[in-house]
């Protein structure tokens, strides 16, 4: 793979996303060779994913070259490959590309989505964990209000215009609010034949609120929010399965629809090869100490939603969120640091900031330690958060641009059809 050889130890990282980048900023003059492995060659902003699949940015707002952002990294190597197996005795990573020797291995590998061994819905389903799924779940959608356009049958436009989110987390909030604020602003005015009432979207949850995760006060107004877009949110409902056409929940309802989309849950993404005691089975997180080392293997680390740190505030591991990524990444990065120069390491702690979802156009929710607030000021907070941590100015000054052209003119731009999308069964 056209590694150089070196005389330093060689600090091998799997992953760039929010972990990997904070750990890789704190290795500037860090006396280590450093090597990147991602299987694309761009970070992914995945809180905003869900405005690439409602047509409100376009990818490259929310996506940015790995390799750009380590251009000043010195003896920094990036490769585009997976990772498929660790061999720990080796100290070697096998990779799409060939196998690599180690002397440190970092895995922030993130979490994949997690179907609970539903073949069908695997198979029907729309996930967005990626990119090109968010891209899939764009072009879907439009074709199936394009079909719904042309179809003279009632009951197949119903379809082609019903959308079923499952999962009230955040991604399913802010997706179903994109979708209905979509119906309310562009449908209208691009589809004349097409009836606002026709379209519907469903928000379907096992628990009993939306937004589990959040204080029962965002939850209760986040709830307002969605039903004042028109919304239909089903609690305590928990999907069963889905043929291609309808969707079946346990306490048998049944929703017609041509868009399913999956946002009902994550599990860790672990490579083969490490496994044992040091592998939780239940949410494939890797069991690390305070210091980020996986248990019983000399030399590895983990990071972010892959790893599974059990604190006294945290005895189930930190919520697999952004900023435990983000910070243990750099806390890994100066320890490194740290003991490289001989220097003695230091525990990792979280300090949790707060937690926020965006429903619509000032409409968000927002928890902090002791203050929970929402409406307009909230949806500024929560935009400012966002474009503040998006990498990159150019994504910022981008993505800034749209929501202000959108904001006022009530229009989102990419509503393109660029690669139709059809599903490989
Ligand atoms: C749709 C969505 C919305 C979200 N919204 C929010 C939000 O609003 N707020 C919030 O705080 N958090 C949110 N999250 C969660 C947040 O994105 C994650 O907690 C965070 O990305 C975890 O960071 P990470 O570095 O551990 O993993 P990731 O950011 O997922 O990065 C993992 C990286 O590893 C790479 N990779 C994985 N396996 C391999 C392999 N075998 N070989 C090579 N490369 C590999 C991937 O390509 C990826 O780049 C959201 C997540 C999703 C999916």
């Amino acid at each position: 793979m056209n590694i150089p050889e070196t005389k330093h130890p060689r600090i091998v990282v799997i992953g760039g996303g929010f972990a990997g980048i904070a750990l890789l900023k704190q290795l500037k003059k860090v006396p280590a060779q450093i090597v990147l492995f991602d299987r694309h060659n761009y970070h992914t902003f995945q809180p905003l994913l869900y405005q690439v699949s409602t047509a409100g940015l376009e990818p490259d707002s929310i996506a940015y070259p790995l390799r750009k952002i380590f251009r000043n990294l010195e003896d920094f190597h990036f490769r585009l490959a997976e990772v498929v197996q660790i061999h720990p005795q080796q100290k070697e990573v096998e990779t799409s590309i060939g196998s690599l020797a180690y002397d440190y291995l970092v895995i922030a590998t993130g979490t994949r989505t997690n179907f609970f061994g539903n073949k069908n819905i695997e198979t029907h389903s729309m996930p967005m964990k990626t990119v090109p799924q968010a891209l899939n779940i764009r072009s879907l959608m439009l074709q199936n209000i394009e079909a719904a356009d042309i179809t003279d049958d009632p009951e197949a436009r119903k379809r082609y215009l019903n959308f079923v989110i499952a999962g009230a987390g955040p991604t399913g909030v802010e997706l179903a609010g994109a979708l209905a604020e979509f119906r309310k602003g562009i449908l209208e005015n691009d589809y004349p034949e097409l009836a606002e009432e026709d379209m519907g979207v469903h928000l379907l949850e096992g628990f009993d609120r939306v937004l589990p995760p959040m204080s029962e006060k965002s939850s209760k107004k986040a709830q307002r929010f969605l039903e004042k877009l028109g919304v239909e949110v089903h609690l305590n409902t928990m999907v069963e399965d889905f043929d291609g056409t309808t969707v079946t929940t346990k306490d048998g309802k049944t929703f017609k629809t041509a868009t399913f989309i999956w946002a009902a849950g994550v599990t860790g993404a672990p490579i083969a090869g490490i496994d044992g005691e040091a592998l939780i089975q239940k949410t494939n997180r890797y069991k690390v100490d305070r210091f980020n080392r996986v248990a019983g293997f000399e030399g590895i680390y983990a990071l972010g939603d892959v790893a599974l740190m059990e604190t006294e505030d945290f005895p189930k591991g930190h919520p697999q969120v952004a900023q435990p990524a983000i910070q243990q990444g750099k806390h890994l990065g100066k320890n490194l640091k740290r003991m490289f120069e001989q220097k003695e390491l230091k525990p990792f702690s979280y300090y949790d900031k707060g937690t926020m979802a965006t429903i619509g156009r000032n409409k968000a929710v927002v928890d902090l330690k002791k203050w929970h607030f929402a409406g307009a000021f909230a949806w500024f907070l929560w935009m400012f958060v966002h474009l503040w941590f998006l990498a990159g100015f150019r994504n910022r000054v981008v993505t800034f641009f749209n929501w202000t052209y959108n904001y006022i003119n009530y229009d989102r731009a990419a509503r393109l059809i660029i690669r139709p999308f059809k599903k490989s069964l």
